[in-house]
Order: C-alpha cells, then sequence, then structure tokens
C-alpha cells in the first residue's frame, strides 16, 4: 500500500469535533503506530534532503511533532511558534483571523535570522490561515518561506491556492482529502 493510502487508513474521522460539522481528523493512531511514523520520516527526509533550509518552524501543538522530526531528520534548527503567551522570552506575534473572531501566534524575537530559508511544517492544511500567518511571521524578520510541509491536505478547503499564491510555493502533503 502507498504510503499516503496508510497514512489514510489509519487516520481516524471523528465527526462534530470541535464543532457541529467539522470532521476531525484525528492523527493520534498514526502516532501510535511507530513502523509507519518511521515511514512518514523517511518520506519527509526523503523529499526535502537537499533543498537548503535554515530552519523548521511549526505551530504548536500537533505540528510541533512532526516538525521536530523533520528538523532532526535534516540536521536542522527547530523553531517552535505557539499561541500567545505561551513563550517566556520577548516576542513578536502575528494575529490572524478564524472562521470566528481572531487568534494569534507568538515566535521569540530571536529565533529567525534575516536572509534565512525556512519551511513551515503542520500537521494539516484546512484553510490556510495558520500556516499562512506562520509564513508572515518569518518573513517579517527578513527571512524566506522556502516551503510548506503537512501530512494532511484538504483540498476542498482554499489553504493550498491560498498558501501557493501568497507564498509562491507549491504546499508538500503525504495525503489528502
Ligand atoms: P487552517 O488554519 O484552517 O489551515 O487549519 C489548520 C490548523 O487547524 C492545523 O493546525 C490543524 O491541526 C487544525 N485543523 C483544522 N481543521 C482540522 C481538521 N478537520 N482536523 C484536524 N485538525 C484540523
Amino acid at each position: 500500500m502507498q504510503l499516503s493510502d496508510k497514512i489514510k487508513h489509519t487516520i481516524r474521522d471523528v465527526h462534530d469535533y470541535p464543532k457541529p460539522g467539522i470532521i476531525f481528523k484525528d492523527i493520534t493512531p498514526v502516532l501510535s503506530d511507530p513502523v509507519l511514523m518511521h515511514e512518514i520520516a523517511g518520506q519527509l527526509k526523503q523529499d526535502f534532503q537537499g533543498q537548503k533550509l535554515d530552519a523548521i518552524a511549526a505551530v504548536e501543538a500537533r505540528g510541533f511533532i512532526f516538525g521536530s522530526i523533520l528538523a532532526h531528520e535534516l540536521g536542522c534548527r527547530f523553531i517552535p511558534i505557539r499561541k500567545a503567551g505561551k513563550l517566556p522570552y520577548k516576542v513578536r506575534r502575528k494575529e490572524y483571523d478564524l472562521e470566528y473572531g481572531t487568534a494569534c501566534i507568538e515566535v521569540h524575537e530571536d529565533a529567525i535570522q534575516s536572509g534565512w530559508r525556512v519551511l513551515v511544517q503542520d500537521d494539516l492544511l484546512a484553510t490556510g490561515g495558520t500556516a499562512g500567518a506562520a509564513a508572515a511571521l518569518i518573513e517579517s524578520f527578513g527571512a524566506t518561506v522556502a516551503g510548506f510541509s503537512f501530512i494532511i491536505n484538504l483540498s476542498f478547503l482554499p489553504g493550498y491556492s491560498l498558501l501557493k499564491e501568497r507564498f509562491g510555493v507549491d504546499p508538500h502533503f503525504l495525503t489528502e482529502y
């Protein structure tokens, strides 16, 4: 079976979470399968090695899991981007729109340097709001968004084309719905 199908078969759909009408893609069964996780790590390494990357940035919480695996595989820095109020040192922040209201993410002021090429990793691409805000935060340091990497792309939502248009790179993903 292809890796894409293995991931799909392992993900659990949780209906009406966190609110009615949403089908939540629960990746915890993937995390509890060490053979599949090993294969995912190997695939991500293969897909990104050879690209000049200075850092992998990821948004908490599930982005941290795959982002730190990829950073380890490629031997490059990991930059945590967190929800407001979680990072201990001086931060730079970015507000972005949610379906209802706004959210705010932060990164340490000394985490990114001008001229770096940074890849954004998350578990899932939906509207693109989260990854787009992370990318805008990265660009605000004078760094380049070298790419986006997701385990899952929800292709019926506009995230893929939004990120491609705004940042000029094709988001990478391992499986899609
Ligand atoms: P978005 O900003 O709309 O692209 O949403 C992406 C973020 O929200 C990711 O960090 C995902 O973990 C989470 N997310 C959005 N929709 C879902 C979903 N249907 N299932 C699981 N996680 C989701």
